[in-house]
């Protein structure tokens, strides 16, 4: 099984009390560290990662209200290319939670808290249900991030994008899009290959600055050596004294890491 056919396996287990369901992260190091978007909703924070079996560090998580992403070039889209292109990130989740009140806002009902907070409306955008890309079903949204982010120019197809939804009572994990499916059916022969042109040219780029991104002009290791004589010119003084052979260690045997364990956190429904 795949990282997350395994993953939503072992949490399958571990909702129906089998205490010894839980993932060896060392069994999918290619698959490792994951990029999760979820919502912003505070009952989410006791299920993350250990939902997903997985350990903090191989856990990137983005979080916005809804886990909406409004576009193949938004911003959320940017944090989602950039967790992948420099946090290392190789497979992308994203993670869409029952009774989400993103969904069960009214858009009348959100403009009325917005003013009691001080908003005016005449300052907010005309279509505010786009705007904010409110949705009325946590399945379809998830489906519709889904579909942005796989046809994202900002995501290569060596990423797959996965969809899911969880229970924010239990913590069970359901699939919603199996992104390893979707990959297969892009990599057919007779499927129509991605239309690049259609998203647009490089135009389409103008607000995605790369001079927001900083990188370390020094190569590693100069930091270190002060002195450096291959940077100052200053050949090296060879020490010719005999040098003593290091002594030799013994390696210690590879230790396997430990199984992350999992249930959620918050026991199941009907189980005392
Ligand atoms: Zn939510």
């Amino acid at each position: 099984m795949r990282l997350f056919e395994s993953i939503i396996d072992a949490n399958h287990r571990a909702v129906a009390g089998d205490a010894n369901a839980g993932l060896h992260p060392d069994e999918f190091a290619d698959a490792l560290p994951v990029v999760a978007l979820t919502c912003i909703d505070p009952r989410l924070n006791a299920f993350f990662p250990n939902a997903l079996a997985l350990p903090a560090e191989e856990f990137i998580w983005l979080r916005n209200a809804g886990n909406i992403i409004t576009d193949k070039l938004s911003s959320t889209m940017r944090s989602l290319a950039l967790a992948c292109a420099v946090k290392g990130g190789r497979e992308i989740a994203i993670i869409g939670h029952s009774d989400c009140q993103v969904a069960k806002t009214p858009m009348t009902l959100l403009l009325d808290k917005l003013v009691a907070l001080g908003v005016e409306r005449s300052r907010l955008p005309d279509n505010l249900a786009e705007f904010f890309g409110t949705f009325s079903s946590e399945r379809q949204n998830v489906i519709k991030a889904c579909d942005f982010a796989r046809n994202s120019p900002l995501i290569g197809l060596k990423i797959p994008v996965h969809g899911l939804m969880i229970d924010t009572e239990t913590g069970k994990l359901d699939w919603v899009v199996n992104g390893y499916e979707t990959l297969q059916t892009l990599a057919q022969p007779t499927m129509p290959k991605m239309d690049f042109a259609a998203l647009g040219s490089l135009g389409a780029f103008k607000d995605f600055d790369m001079g927001e991104m900083k990188f370390p002009e020094m190569k590693i290791g100069e930091a270190a050596l002060p002195g450096n004589p291959l940077k100052s010119g200053i050949a090296p003084v060879l020490n010719l004294s005999p040098i003593p052979p290091p002594p030799i260690v013994k390696p210690p045997p590879p230790l396997r890491p430990a199984k992350v364990p999992l249930p959620p956190p918050i026991r199941p429904r009907g189980f005392q």
